[in-house]
C-alpha cells in the first residue's frame, strides 16, 4: 500500500456477503475490473480488492473484502468483519433459498461489525428474471423494513453493479463526513 493511499482521504472498508453462488466474487469483479467469469474461481490468497472514487472532490478508497468461499462452512472469520463500515449482502434472484438466509446474513453483521454498518441488500442475477424466484417487491418491502437499501443487479450484464456500490460508498461518506 503505502504510496498508494498519497492524497486518499477517505479509506472505507466493505464487506461482501450472502450464500456461496449469489455472485458476490463476479460483483466485485465487475466493480474493480469490469471483468466477469462464468466460471468463477475463489480468490485464494486475496482479501481484498480496491477501487478509488471521487465524491464530492475526496479521494475516498473502497477496501472491498470478499471471501474465498468460506460462507460454504460457516467459517468466517470475526476478522473479515472487524472495521467494516458498509457491507454488500446479495442474494440470487432465481434462488429463493438464498433469499431466506438474508435475515441469517443480518444476524451475522450485527453479532460481528459494528452496529451501525450500512447495508445494501443486493438482489443479483437480474439478467436471469425469466427464471426469477423472488418477487421484486417482496425484497424491496424487506428491505425497507430493515432499513436497508435495496437494488437488483446483474454483475453479467452490468447492470446497476457501479449503482449498488456506488450508491452505498455515498452512503457511509455521507455518515462519516
Ligand atoms: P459467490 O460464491 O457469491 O462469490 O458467487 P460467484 O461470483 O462465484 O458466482 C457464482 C456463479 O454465478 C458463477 O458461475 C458466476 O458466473 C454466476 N454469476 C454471478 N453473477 C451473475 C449474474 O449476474 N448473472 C448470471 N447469469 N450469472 C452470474
Ligand atoms: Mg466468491
Amino acid at each position: 500500500q503505502g504510496d498508494a493511499d498519497e492524497g486518499i482521504d477517505y479509506m472505507f472498508k466493505i464487506v461482501m456477503v450472502g450464500d456461496s453462488g449469489v455472485g458476490k466474487s463476479q460483483l466485485l469483479n465487475r466493480f474493480v475490473k469490469n471483468e466477469f467469469h462464468m466460471k468463477s474461481k475463489p480468490t485464494i490468497g486475496v482479501e481484498f480488492l480496491t477501487r478509488t472514487v471521487v465524491m464530492d472532490h475526496k479521494l475516498v478508497k473502497a477496501q472491498i473484502w470478499d471471501t474465498a468461499g468460506q460462507e460454504r462452512y460457516q467459517a468466517i472469520t470475526t476478522a473479515y468483519y472487524r472495521g467494516a463500515i458498509g457491507a454488500l449482502l446479495a442474494y440470487d434472484i432465481t434462488n429463493q433459498h438464498t433469499f431466506d438466509h438474508v435475515e441469517k446474513w443480518l444476524d451475522e453483521l450485527r453479532i460481528h461489525a459494528d452496529n451501525n454498518i450500512l447495508v445494501m441488500l443486493v438482489g443479483n442475477k437480474s439478467d436471469l428474471s425469466s427464471s426469477r424466484a423472488v418477487p421484486v417487491e417482496i425484497a424491496r418491502d424487506f428491505a425497507q423494513q430493515e432499513g436497508l437499501f435495496f437494488l437488483e443487479t446483474s454483475a453479467l450484464d452490468s447492470s446497476n453493479v457501479e449503482s449498488a456500490f456506488i450508491g452505498l460508498l455515498s452512503q457511509v461518506y455521507r455518515t462519516v463526513s
